[in-house]
This record gives structure tokens, C-alpha cells and sequence, in this order.
């Protein structure tokens, strides 16, 4: 086999959910519309055996992929370190990593340098399984019964990691995935069937390979290596007259055979060739002589990314031993390792894990920790009450292990695990947390580190109120409506108005982009709807039907259709080609006031001034069933990207956050909305589902953290109502729109 690396045309999407192979000379996606980032195209082989089959995730230093190993079959995660540094560091600090052996965390296979495409990649197992954080936000909290042995199986690999030197770094429910327990049985096809295929497909040859397997001998060409996994059999062929070998393997799912490889010319051709037949037959006659191997961490967990982080940053050249990096994720990381002069040991992965325990037995994220030096400071509670059913060892050896001062944590991680299980006999009481000088210090050092929300700048133009704004799906332009009857197209980034689209014969509502950007739909109180063709055709469609002004426009994520909801009670999907009617609903009561996909595109959910909240099949537009009956007029709607959740914003509700699948109101947002005359007029999730903001009556913008309901940030500035908020898709502004007739966007960093 060759060792070169082999690229294949075209590069992946980074987007994970995408899944597309892209040419190469595209930059932003056509069916999702994210940046595109030079990625390794489908099917490059590194090395001459890792094939690249989809990305598993992309972060600040590179890509991950998921690739099969030729040599064996088994699926790999392969890291991919684009940052520039130098290839021994990378080597010697990863290598150390390969000597890690524990039944909880991904083998480290390899690391190397590849020529080919001049970046750096670490090889490991690839776990199949949910991460703990969806695990819980689809189940709910876990009793300590359920978390105990999840926990205890991290704690034995956390430790595990300590006594080699290795601190995680970054612990947290999102590192952490519940394997699932790996179907031990799978079968071959029957000896019967195999040999009626190695007949007719091999003739004698086939048939004598078999019957030389099915004896057993061990002359002669034959295997000299066999390994059964989860869900494969591999094997290394010996011909004896050439002397050559040759990687195979086949994966098997139930019975079927699911994928195939062998280095011979038949192989190669893509056919089952018959060192797989003898592969298979072989294990129908004989499959103690199969190696048994773990193809990945048992369950039920297992902890990834570790040393990774440390692996992958750059290395800053004064300081060449610590972390030149800040890295840390709020709510997980304590407050020590928000600095970048402080060098972290086993105390962080402390305050991690008992953190994850937190969320885990609470439901909660964690505040971070600046919110709770800030609350230290100021004397009040940094954590929330006890839940009665979580007993009291494990609150307070968690209580102690989330300590700000690093001093007042338990001494090492076992210590921590056996106060949880009530095996220190007497946990000694925490005084409370004093706030030590060097902690309020800490917080005004740390404050202006704190990404998030940098001043706004603001877009003129426009004669009237704002009624609507939205990004280009390859977040470069904004598009916003106005009651001064026009739609106006921005480059926000050099905040400079690109073109004003004039037609409608009242004030624009609503305003959507096609899934490709090409198309822009607009819903005017003039009861129309106009179909801007952007770009080369510059065209405009006019599409009539609805007899009341049309108050909502909801783009499905098919990209084939948009939908509109009008005042006269109805729905109807317009095709984005040409502007043709798909379908009308049937009267829906009262005013449709708000519209949204759901993310799989098969639901339409609506709001009306009446207060129900329903669903149409986007099939036919019927109705199919309802959510709820607040009485109260409905004034936006969006589900979560991740598709959990239904964000329902009305007069008096807040936000209700509906949880899909269990169909119940888990948290509100909001909440001083309640009862009251006020109502949030828009609302939007942030990409990647953690953030809902809200546009109200009081001149402010407010983000919240979707996972607690809590409110992260208050935006001021606008003079007006603010009446429209969207997030950019990369994730990386806000913009929103007031009756002060301006945009603001707010970079996001
Ligand atoms: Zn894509
Ligand atoms: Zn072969």
C-alpha cells in the first residue's frame, strides 16, 4: 500500500450536519450556506490509509474528520492542526498521548506530518454514541443513581490521566459521550450462500480457497492476522508465491455486508474479491480464530479531547511551557483558567467535572465563573439552593469542588469522588468562600476579557419603522423592511446601503432570503407578495391571492419553498423559482401573525392573534396538530436550529420555551413579560441553538441563555420599539431594527 497522501476533488462542508462535498472553488456552500474552509475533499486518502468520509466538527485550529482506516476497517477521528507551529513540539507533546491506555478514553493512534498538504494530524478511536449535554437536554436531569456510574467511570480516566501528568483542560458535558453499548452479535452470510457465490463468481478457484479454510490448513497462501471488531472482520493476507500482503476487511450490519476493502487488483476494482469470501467463510466455520479488539471506549462513557487542547494551540515563543492560549468554556472552567499567566494543574479538571456533575444532576448549566466571583464579591450565594433529591455528600462535595480560591478545592480528584459517595466520614465544613483580594482583583482583570458584545453601529435609510431585518445565509449582506414601503440590501460590514428595492404600494412586514441567497421575499400590508430575483436576473414577481395585508414570511429549509401568513387567517406556500402557489390552508380563525419551519422541514408552526399555536404538514398544509391555546395574541415564533425547541413570544407570555418531543413549556423567558401589556415583538436563536434574543417595546435587546433562561446581555441604543432581531448564520453579529427607523448590529466576538 502506498503511504502518499491521495486528495480527492472538491472539499467537505464544515458545517457537520451538511455533510456536502463542495468544489473547491466555491466559498460558500450552496445547500447550507456556511464559509466554505478548504477542507480535505470526500474520499482523500492521508497517508495512503485514513480515507476522509465527513467532518465531525471544525474549530479555531483545524477540522475533524471522520475517516476509515483501509488497513483494518475502522472508522478513526482524525484532528487536523492547521496553525503553524513546529511539527516536534506537535510530535513529542502527542506521541505521549499514544502511551495512554484506558478503557474510558479513545486510544490515540498516531500523529504525523503529512507533506502532501503541509499540516499536522492526530489519529484517534472514533466514538459512536450521544454527548452528555444532549443526552440530558433530551432526557432531562439525571438522578445521582443513573449519574454514578457514569461519573465514576470518568473520575477512574480523569485520574487516570493526573497520575501520567496529563491535565484535561476542558472537561465539560460536551467532551463527554455516553457510548453506546456496542451490539456484540453480528453475523455472516451462511456458508451455503458463500460458497454459491464464490461458484458462480470464482469457479474452482473460489471453491478450493473455501474448502482449504473450512479444513483449517495452514499451508500456503492464508491469513496471518484476523481481527474481529464491533462491526467488522479484518485480515492480512499472505500470497505465498508473490509474496505480498494484503490489507482486508468487510463491515457487517446484522447480516448485511455493509462496505468492503482489499489491496488485491480485484479488490481494488471495488469487487468482493475472493480473500473476502475466504475473510467471510472463514468466520462462519471458525470464528474463534478472530482477535477480538475494542474498537472503541466501553460504555457506558467515555471522555474525549484530552491534552488535545494543549496539542493543538500555538505555542507562544517567550513562555514556551504554559498555555500562551486563553481557552475556557463559561460555566466549566474556573476562574483561574480565564488568565494566561497561570499555568493549570488537576484543580481545574476538579472544578470541571464536579460542574458537569452539577449540570448533569440539575438539568442547569453552571453559572460562569466571573458571574460568580462577581456574586462572591458582593456577598450573595454563587450557587443555587440544594435539590431535595440530591443527597446532601454529593451537594457539598460538589459545593467544594466548584470553589473559586483553588486552595479550598479538595486536594486531588479522589478525594473529590469519595466525599460525593459519602465515604469521607465527615466533609469539613466550608466556611464561606472568603473572597480573597487576589479574587476581586481577578475580577476586574478578567472583565474586559469576556467576549461578547462589542459597541454597535448603526444603519440609516430608511424613512420609517424597521419592521424587519435578516441576514444573506452567507452572513455578507442584511436585508431589512420598512413601513416606508421599501426593502433595503446592506453591506453591514462596510455599513454602506446597497440597493433599495421599491414597489410595494404600503409598509413592508416581512422580509426572508431564499436558502441560496439568490431570492428575496417580501409581505406588505398591500396584501401582495414580491419575489425579488437579486443578482444578474434582477426580476420582480408579484404574487396576489392573500385579500388582507400579509403580516409573516417563514423560508423552509428544503430551499424549494417560502410561506406566508396573511390577515385573512391564511397560510400559503409559494415555490422560490417562480413564485407558484403550492398550496392554501384552510381559514386558520384569526390573523397569522407569525410562521416557522421546523428545522427537518416537515412542520410549519403558526401563530395567531387568537393565541393558538399549531402545525401544518408542508406537504399539503394541513393542519396536524396543535400545541397550544394561550388566549393571549401570539407575536413570534422560531424553533431551535437544533430542533428541541419552540420559542413562542406573545403579549403578556414572555417567551415560552416549548420542549418538542415532550410537548411541555420548560422554562420561560422573559419572565417579566408576564401578565403584563407588554410583549416581546421578535425573537431569534443564535446558531448554535445556547442563545434566544428578544426585540420589545422598551428600547432594548436582550440575549438570554436558552439552557437556564437566564439573561446574559441587555442591549441599549435603540430610541424606538425595537421590532426585529436575527442572528447572522456564522454566528458572528446581531442585527436588530427599531421604530426609531435605524439597524443596529452588534459583533458577536
Ligand atoms: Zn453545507
Ligand atoms: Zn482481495
Amino acid at each position: 500500500m502506498g503511504a502518499v497522501t491521495k486528495l480527492a476533488d472538491g472539499q467537505l462542508c464544515p458545517n457537520p450536519r451538511c455533510g456536502q462535498n463542495n468544489p473547491r472553488s466555491v466559498t460558500v456552500c450552496p445547500k447550507c450556506g456556511t464559509e466554505q474552509r478548504q477542507l480535505l475533499g470526500k474520499g482523500t486518502v492521508l497517508k495512503g490509509h485514513y480515507r476522509i468520509e465527513s467532518v465531525l466538527g471544525c474549530g479555531g485550529f483545524g477540522a475533524v474528520y471522520k475517516a476509515t482506516d483501509l488497513r483494518t476497517g475502522k472508522f478513526v477521528a482524525v484532528k487536523e492542526n492547521r496553525q503553524h507551529r513546529t511539527f516536534v513540539r506537535f510530535a513529542q507533546e502527542a506521541n505521549l498521548l499514544t502511551l495512554l491506555n484506558h478503557r474510558h478514553l479513545p486510544r490515540v493512534h498516531e500523529t504525523f506530518l503529512d507533506t502532501v498538504t503541509g499540516k499536522a494530524y492526530l489519529v484517534t478511536d472514533y466514538v459512536e454514541g450521544e454527548t452528555l449535554e444532549l443526552f440530558v437536554r433530551r432526557k432531562g436531569k439525571l438522578t445521582w443513581g443513573e449519574a454514578k456510574p457514569i461519573f465514576e467511570a470518568l473520575v477512574d480516566a480523569v485520574l487516570y490521566l493526573h497520575e501520567r501528568g496529563v491535565v484535561h483542560r476542558d472537561i465539560k458535558p460536551a467532551n463527554i459521550i455516553i457510548v453506546a453499548p456496542a451490539s456484540e452479535q453480528f453475523s455472516v452470510p451462511d456458508l451455503y450462500s458463500l460458497k454459491r457465490l464464490a461458484f458462480s463468481k470464482h469457479l474452482r478457484r473460489g471453491k478450493k480457497l473455501i474448502q482449504h479454510f473450512v479444513k483449517g490448513s495452514s499451508t500456503g497462501n492464508g491469513f496471518i492476522a484476523l481481527e474481529r471488531g464491533s462491526n467488522r472482520l479484518a485480515g492480512v493476507w499472505s500470497d505465498e508465491i508473490s509474496g505480498q500482503r494484503w490489507h482486508l476487511w468487510v463491515r457487517l450490519s446484522g447480516s448485511k455486508v455493509k462496505g468492503w476493502w482489499c489491496e488485491c487488483s480485484e479488490g481494488q476494482s471495488g469487487k468482493m474479491c475472493i480473500h473476502l469470501l475466504a475473510l467471510l467463510a472463514l468466520y462462519c466455520e471458525e470464528p474463534s480464530v478472530f482477535t477480538p479488539v475494542a474498537d472503541a471506549p466501553s460504555p457506558p462513557v467515555a471522555l474525549v479531547d484530552f491534552g488535545v487542547a494543549k496539542v493543538m494551540e500555538p505555542v507562544n515563543p517567550s513562555r514556551p511551557h504554559s498555555s500562551s492560549v486563553v481557552a475556557w468554556t463559561d460555566g466549566f472552567s474556573p476562574p483561574e483558567q480565564y488568565r494566561s499567566d497561570i499555568e493549570v494543574d488537576s484543580k481545574t479538571d476538579q472544578y470541571s467535572l464536579a460542574a458537569t456533575l452539577f449540570f448533569a444532576l440539575t438539568g442547569e448549566m453552571p453559572e460562569d465563573a466571573l458571574t460568580r466571583l462577581e456574586r462572591a464579591c458582593k456577598g450573595e450565594p454563587t450557587l443555587p439552593p440544594k435539590l431535595p433529591e440530591i443527597p446532601d455528600a454529593v451537594w457539598e462535595a460538589i459545593n467544594r469542588a466548584l470553589s473559586l480560591d483553588p486552595q479550598q478545592r479538595f486536594l486531588s480528584l479522589n478525594d473529590f469522588w469519595k466525599a460525593a459517595c459519602g465515604g469521607e466520614a465527615k466533609s469539613p465544613k466550608i466556611s464561606k468562600v472568603s473572597v480573597k483580594e487576589p479574587l476581586r482583583a481577578l475580577v476586574s482583570q478578567l472583565r474586559h476579557r469576556v467576549p461578547f458584545l462589542t459597541p454597535s453601529h448603526s444603519l440609516s435609510g430608511h424613512t420609517d419603522t424597521v419592521s424587519a431585518v435578516v441576514f444573506s445565509p452567507n452572513s455578507l449582506i442584511l436585508a431589512s423592511g420598512s413601513f416606508d414601503r421599501t426593502v433595503r440590501l446592506w453591506d453591514f460590514h462596510d455599513m454602506r446601503q446597497l440597493r433599495v428595492l421599491k414597489g410595494h404600494e404600503d409598509s413592508v412586514l416581512a422580509v426572508v432570503f431564499s436558502e441560496d441567497g439568490r431570492r428575496l421575499g417580501s409581505a406588505s400590508a398591500d396584501k401582495t407578495v414580491r419575489l425579488w430575483h437579486l443578482g444578474e436576473e434582477n426580476a420582480v414577481v408579484t404574487l396576489h391571492g392573500h385579500n388582507e395585508a400579509v403580516l409573516t414570511i417563514a423560508n423552509s429549509p428544503c430551499g424549494e419553498f417560502f410561506a406566508t401568513g396573511s390577515a385573512d387567517g391564511m397560510v400559503r406556500l409559494f415555490g422560490w423559482k417562480d413564485g407558484h402557489l403550492v398550496w392554501r390552508s384552510e381559514p386558520l380563525g384569526a390573523f397569522v401573525n407569525a410562521l416557522a419551519f421546523s428545522p427537518d422541514g416537515k412542520l410549519l408552526a403558526f401563530g395567531c392573534a387568537d393565541g393558538v399555536v399549531g402545525f401544518l404538514s408542508t406537504r399539503d398544509g394541513k393542519r396536524v396538530k396543535q400545541l397550544c391555546e394561550t388566549g393571549l395574541s401570539i407575536t413570534t415564533l422560531a424553533f431551535s436550529p437544533d430542533g428541541l425547541y419552540l420559542a413562542v413570544g406573545g403579549e403578556g407570555l414572555g417567551v415560552q420555551l416549548w420542549h418538542l418531543q415532550e410537548r411541555r413549556i420548560v422554562r420561560t423567558i422573559h419572565p417579566k413579560l408576564l401578565g403584563s401589556r407588554g410583549w416581546v415583538n421578535a425573537l431569534a436563536f443564535s446558531p448554535d441553538s445556547q442563545l434566544i434574543a428578544t426585540a420589545s417595546m422598551d428600547e432594548v435587546v436582550r440575549i438570554w441563555k436558552v439552557v437556564n433562561g437566564k439573561l446574559l446581555r441587555t442591549l441599549k441604543g435603540h430610541k424606538g420599539w425595537v421590532t426585529a432581531v436575527a442572528f447572522s448564520p456564522d454566528g458572528k453579529w446581531l442585527a436588530s431594527g427599531s421604530s426609531d427607523k435605524t439597524i443596529r448590529l452588534w459583533r458577536l466576538t
